[in-house]
């Protein structure tokens, strides 16, 4: 599904990311964790192809494609899902309208038709369920005066909307009070398939109660520092990250 190899990335002429290596087969889901400015951020930013990043070098493979020569619709069309690819107030442009459009333009790369109207409204109103919204919101303007809990119960939704093979969930657990979150991971697990991946981006642990990862990596300095399964996280909770400082070089 996607394989990252040596991936380093600078801003502004500073090298953020620095040599990653990930492999995400189909049906698994990965955590990435680590402390503020690992560059946990900088890594979903450029494989969402967001302005702003120089790769200067290693190679992203997203289903025998090179991601990176891919504009970011182009990304989203073949299914990749960046949960934070609509984050801001989009004045004039309700939530409802904006999720068609994402949704016809992943058919159209696909070869189908538009989605009838009668039959959007039918599907939106069912996944709406998953993330436990209320139809009032479809008709807001998107993000526009969302609560945080809202934004991501929001992303939950164009998630199940866009059915997409991968997903990049970026700190969904933020903002979240325990209600909110225990919905949201139910949205997501509700997702979880076979031939979807989803790699899930965070500082804390406690999302990974509610979301089981098949492996769960620690970022550190730009570099996947230590890869394991879920007894990692929790062994990150205990210890934190502070024990990342002090390995020895070149301990994964
Ligand atoms: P994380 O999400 O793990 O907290 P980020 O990817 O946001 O980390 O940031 C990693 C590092 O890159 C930090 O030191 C941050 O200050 C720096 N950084 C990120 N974005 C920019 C930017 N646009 N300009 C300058 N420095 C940046
Ligand atoms: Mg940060
Ligand atoms: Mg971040």
């Amino acid at each position: 599904m996607l394989t990252i190899k040596n991936l380093h990335a600078s801003v502004d002429g500073k090298e953020i990311l620095r040599g990653i290596d990930l492999t995400v087969n189909p049906g698994e889901i990965h955590a990435i964790m680590g402390p503020n400015g690992a560059g946990k951020s900088t890594l979903s930013n450029v494989l969402a192809g967001r302005d702003g990043y120089e790769i200067t070098q290693g190679e992203v493979i997203y289903k025998g494609e090179n991601l990176l020569d891919l504009e970011p619709e182009e990304r989203a069309q073949r299914g990749v899902f960046l949960a934070f690819q609509y984050p801001v107030e989009i004045p004039g442009v309700s939530n409802v309208y904006l999720l068609k459009a994402a949704l016809n333009a992943v058919r159209k790369y696909q070869g189908l038709e538009e989605v009838d109207a009668m039959d959007f409204l039918t599907l939106v109103r069912e996944k709406m369920k998953l993330v436990k919204m209320n139809e009032e919101f479809l008709h807001r303007n998107v993000n526009e005066g969302f609560s945080g809990g809202e934004k991501k119960r929001n992303e939950i939704l164009q998630m199940a909307v866009l059915e997409p093979a991968l997903a990049i969930l970026d700190e969904t657990d933020s903002g979240l009070d325990i209600d909110a979150l225990r919905t949201v991971s139910e949205g997501v697990n509700a997702l979880r398939a076979e031939d979807r991946s989803i790699v899930m981006i965070t500082h804390y642990q406690r999302l990974l109660d509610h979301i089981v990862p098949d492996f769960v990596h620690v970022l550190s300095e730009g570099r996947i520092v230590k890869s394991g399964d879920k007894e990692l996280a929790k062994e990150l909770e205990k210890s934190g990250y502070s024990w990342i400082h002090d390995a020895p070089e070149g301990e994964t």
